[in-house]
């Protein structure tokens, strides 16, 4: 089967296409045809060698992505070949999701709506998982509450947005462009600031009464996090999901609101928590208020490109693989 394979860290280049034996379903394991992977920041820092979890050398990228059963191992009963799905990880070893044929364990595949298409499907995992676990297991965030997706237009704040808003969170949001603005309106935020514009934040204080938010899920903390202090409301929290820096903050702006910064990463969600957030993200994929959005595709042989545009600004949804 066709595969990407990576023989030595470094730049997008180091992906390249190969002939691999094609994997097969050992006991409790699934074989999925695969039609779709969803491209992650986290892939290009580990395709680089400067993630804490390295694979071994070769290895094939990708965890997130869609498409149907091909065949089943001993002791697999929850779904059969033929079944549309996606998939939320690969087993351990060389293999992952960029590949005709991807090898994973049973927990790691969930049913796919037949509404929802495979590329949308390859961008359920990492994105929507981690929106999930922020909005409710780190922030506890309460339908009435308000949030603040700084960084509202990529894979994790689209999820995001869609979650908030159908768990009754009033959403304020941002991106960095006309059209991601345009898009936060589009999920259901209710107001949209452009974060490279300056004294936003000026404005996202005032949309709010100047009371400030309840929850904020920062993608960006080493440049936002001291100006998120001061735009809580009492009590309020700041999950910090992307950061890619250090950053000096006044920790006197937590004082005065008995405020919280929480981080997070979702490897450290275990089964029952990745149980309780897949029942949940099946269930809005069902009844439609998860809409994951496609913002661009390129061919699998294409992933040194889709890897460059995935860390450009200018995020519309995301960005997958066809395979
Ligand atoms: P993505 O699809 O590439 O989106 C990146 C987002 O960051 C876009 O909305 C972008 O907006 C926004 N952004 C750019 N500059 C910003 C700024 N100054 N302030 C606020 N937002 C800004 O990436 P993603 O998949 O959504 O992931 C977002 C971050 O979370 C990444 O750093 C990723 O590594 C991290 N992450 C962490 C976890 C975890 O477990 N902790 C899981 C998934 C992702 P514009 O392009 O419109 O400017």
């Amino acid at each position: 089967m066709k595969a990407i394979v990576v023989r030595e860290f470094g730049e997008p280049s180091v992906m390249r296409v190969e002939d691999v034996p094609a994997p097969e379903a050992g006991p409790g394991q699934v074989l999925v045809r695969v039609r779709a992977v969803g491209v992650n920041p986290v892939d290009t820092y580990i395709r680089k060698g400067v993630y804490a979890r390295k694979p071994s050398l070769p290895y094939t990228p990708g965890a997130d992505a869609a498409g149907t059963v091909k065949a089943v191992g001993d002791g697999v009963t929850a779904c059969a070949p033929g079944q549309r799905v996606y998939i939320t990880g690969t087993v351990a070893g060389p293999f992952g999701a960029c590949a005709e044929l991807a090898l994973c364990e049973r927990a790691q595949v969930h049913p796919l709506p037949d509404a929802v298409t495979f590329e949308q499907g390859a961008a359920i995992g990492v994105p929507y998982g981690t929106a999930y676990r922020a909005l409710f297991h780190r922030a506890q965030a309460r339908p009435g509450e308000t949030v603040l997706v700084h960084g509202g237009s990529g894979g994790v704040g689209t999820a995001a947005i869609q979650l908030a808003s159908a768990a009754g969170l009033v959403v304020l949001a941002t991106a960095g462009t006309e059209r991601g603005l345009a898009h936060l309106t589009a999920q259901g935020s209710a107001f949209a600031f452009n974060h490279r514009a300056p004294g936003y934040a000026d404005q996202i204080l005032a949309a709010t009464g100047g009371r400030g938010v309840d929850v904020i899920l920062e993608m960006l903390a080493n440049v936002n996090l001291n100006r998120d202090l001061a735009l809580l409301a009492r009590n309020g929290r700041v999950v910090v999901i992307g950061n890619r820096g250090t950053i000096e903050i006044d920790p006197r702006q937590t004082m005065s609101r008995d405020a919280d910064i929480r981080g997070m990463t979702l490897f450290n969600a275990s089964p029952a928590d990745l149980a309780e957030i897949h029942a949940a993200l099946g269930a809005g994929l069902r009844n439609g208020t998860l809409r994951p959005v496609v913002g661009r595709e390129f061919p699998l042989a294409e992933a040194p490109a889709a890897h460059e545009a995935v860390m450009a600004p200018g995020a519309h949804g995301k960005i997958v693989l066809k395979a």
